[in-house]
C-alpha cells in the first residue's frame, strides 16, 4: 500500500493544550477525540505513525480483554465488570464510527470464531459462552462440529463459537486513516521525534526532543513497551514500566489463494482465533492471503527462519497449504501486564501544583479495538469528564517479579506452564 508523506520531525519550541507520545492507536484515538473537542494537540511519534503494534498487528477485532473477565469481578465486583464490557462492545461501534465518519478503507470484514482444539478445551469454551450470554447478556452462536465447517474447514478442530460483531480489518490502512482524520480535525503529528524527556512544573510538562520540546498543560504517555526506548525517557517514574512486559508475537502471510481455495479454508471469511493460552489466530486478508499469527518469544531477537517456522503452524491447521508460498513475515511486541487486563492510569503529581500525566498500557495482545477507547476515555477526563476512565483506573496492576532481570525466565516458567495444559 502507498505510503503518504511523513510528518516532518518537531524542531524547536511549542506550546499545546495536550501532548501525546506515541502514534499508535491510543495516542491517535486521544488526539483525534481532542482536537475534535476544540483542544490544541501535539503528537510525538519516535518512527513513523503505525510503526509499532497497531500497523503491524492480527487485525482481530474482538470484544473484551485479554484476560477473563471474572479476573474484573474479582478486583471491582458485577457491576463495574458489566461496565467495562460494554464499553469493550463500545470499542467495537467506535471502529465503525469512526471507518464511516472519516472514510477509512480498511478492508472490515465481520465475523470472528473462537475454536478448541481438544473436547476439554470445548467443554471450557461452551461454559465461557453459556456465562457470558447469563451474566453479560452477550449471545454468540454455539457450533458443534457438525456446524463448524459452515465458517471454518479443518479437521484441527472439536467445536467453536462465532460472533458476528467481531471482525477483522487491515491495521495498518485503519491506523493511517486514524492519523489522518486526527491531522484534519487540527492535531499537529511530528514523525521521527522521539521524547527523551520530561519535566513536570507547576503548570506544565515540558517534553524535550532532539531538536526541540513541547510545553503542555496535560500530557498522554501511550508509547506501549517502546516507551522509555533505547535512548531511555529521562523523568519518567520507573514503576509503570516495571507492571508491562514485552513479549514477540509473530504473523506470516500467504501468497494470495484462488478463491475456491479460500472457500475451502473459510468460506464466510471469518477471523479464527483459538482458546489455548499459547494461542493461533488468522484470518483472509481483502486480496484473498491467509494471514497466520501464533508464534511467541520472550526475547526481543526475531527468531531465524522465522516464515518456516510460522509454516508448521499454518500447516497444522490448514495442511492443504504445505506448499503455498509464504511471501511476508513480520513480528511485533505486545505489552503484557501480569494479570493480562489493560493498565489506565494518571501517574501521580510531583507535587501539589502539578498536573497528572495519563498513560495507558497493557493491553496485553488484545488491543485493537480496546485502544481507541482507550484514547477516547482519556481523552474524556482531560475534559473533565473522569468518571470511565476511572472505571479502568481502579484495576489493581502488580509488577512482575524478578525485576528486570529476573522477569523473563519467570515469565517463560509460568508461560512453559500453560502451554503444558495446552497439549493435555
Ligand atoms: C504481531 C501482533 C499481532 C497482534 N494482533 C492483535 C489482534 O489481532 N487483535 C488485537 O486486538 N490486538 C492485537 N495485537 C495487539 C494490538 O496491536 C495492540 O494492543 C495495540 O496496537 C497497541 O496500541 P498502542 O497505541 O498502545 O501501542 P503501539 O501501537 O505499540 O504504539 C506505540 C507508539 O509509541 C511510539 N513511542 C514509544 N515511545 C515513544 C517515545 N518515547 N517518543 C515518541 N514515540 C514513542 C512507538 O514508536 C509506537 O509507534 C497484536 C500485536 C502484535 C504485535
Amino acid at each position: 500500500m502507498a505510503r503518504r508523506p511523513a510528518h516532518l520531525p518537531l524542531d524547536g519550541e511549542v506550546r499545546a493544550d495536550v501532548a501525546v507520545v506515541g502514534g499508535g492507536l491510543a495516542g491517535l484515538s486521544a488526539a483525534l477525540e481532542l482536537a475534535q473537542r476544540g483542544r490544541s494537540v501535539v503528537l510525538l511519534e519516535g518512527q513513523r505513525v503505525g510503526w509499532a503494534a497497531s500497523g503491524r498487528n492480527g487485525g482481530q477485532a474482538l470484544p473484551g480483554l485479554a484476560c477473563d473477565m471474572a479476573e474484573i469481578e474479582a478486583q471491582l465486583g458485577l457491576g463495574d465488570a458489566r461496565r467495562i464490557w460494554a464499553m469493550t462492545i463500545e470499542a467495537l461501534t467506535l471502529i465503525h464510527a469512526r471507518r464511516d465518519r472519516h472514510r477509512i478503507a480498511c478492508d472490515w470484514q465481520s465475523g470472528a470464531l473462537t475454536v478448541a482444539v481438544s473436547a476439554r478445551k470445548a467443554a471450557a469454551l461452551r461454559a465461557w459462552v453459556e456465562r457470558m450470554a447469563e451474566v453479560y447478556d452477550y449471545r454468540q452462536q454455539w457450533l458443534d462440529p457438525s456446524a463448524l465447517p459452515l465458517h471454518i474447514r479443518s479437521a484441527r478442530y472439536a467445536s467453536g463459537v462465532y460472533d458476528r460483531r467481531s471482525g477483522h480489518l487491515h491495521p495498518l490502512k485503519y491506523v493511517l486513516g486514524l492519523a489522518h482524520a486526527a491531522w484534519q480535525a487540527g492535531a499537529v503529528i511530528h514523525e521521527h521525534t522521539a521524547v527523551t524527556g520530561i519535566e513536570r512544573h507547576r503548570s506544565v510538562t515540558l517534553l524535550r526532543t532532539a531538536q526541540g520540546q513541547v510545553m503542555a498543560d496535560q500530557v498522554l504517555l501511550a508509547g506501549n513497551v517502546h516507551l522509555t526506548g533505547s535512548a531511555g525517557l529521562a523523568g519518567l517514574p520507573a514503576t509503570p514500566a516495571a507492571r508491562i512486559m514485552p513479549v514477540g508475537t509473530y504473523v506470516a502471510v500467504t501468497e494470495p489463494l484462488a478463491p475456491a481455495q479460500m472457500d475451502a479454508l473459510l468460506p464466510t471469511r471469518a477471523a479464527v482465533c483459538d482458546n489455548n493460552f499459547s494461542l493461533d489466530y488468522f484470518r483472509p486478508t481483502a486480496d484473498q492471503r491467509l494471514l497466520y499469527g501464533g508464534k511467541v518469544s520472550y526475547s526481543t531477537v526475531t527468531p531465524p527462519n522465522l516464515a518456516a517456522r510460522m509454516r508448521a503452524h499454518i500447516v497444522r491447521t490448514f495442511p492443504s497449504l504445505a506448499h503455498t508460498p509464504i511471501t511476508h513475515a513480520w513480528g511485533g511486541f505486545v505489552d503484557i501486564t501480569m494479570n493480562r487486563a489493560p493498565e489506565f492510569v494518571r501517574l501521580p503529581a510531583d507535587g501539589a501544583a502539578s498536573a497528572p500525566i495519563y498513560l495507558v498500557q497493557g493491553f496485553s495482545g488484545h488491543g485493537l479495538a480496546l485502544t481507541g477507547l482507550a484514547g477516547k476515555l482519556v481523552a474524556e477526563a482531560m475534559c473533565g469528564e473522569a468518571g470511565r476512565f476511572d472505571v479502568f483506573g481502579r484495576l489493581r496492576h502488580r509488577p512482575f517479579p524478578g525485576g528486570e532481570r529476573l522477569r523473563t525466565p519467570t515469565l517463560v516458567l509460568g508461560m512453559l506452564w500453560h502451554r503444558l495444559r495446552d497439549l493435555l
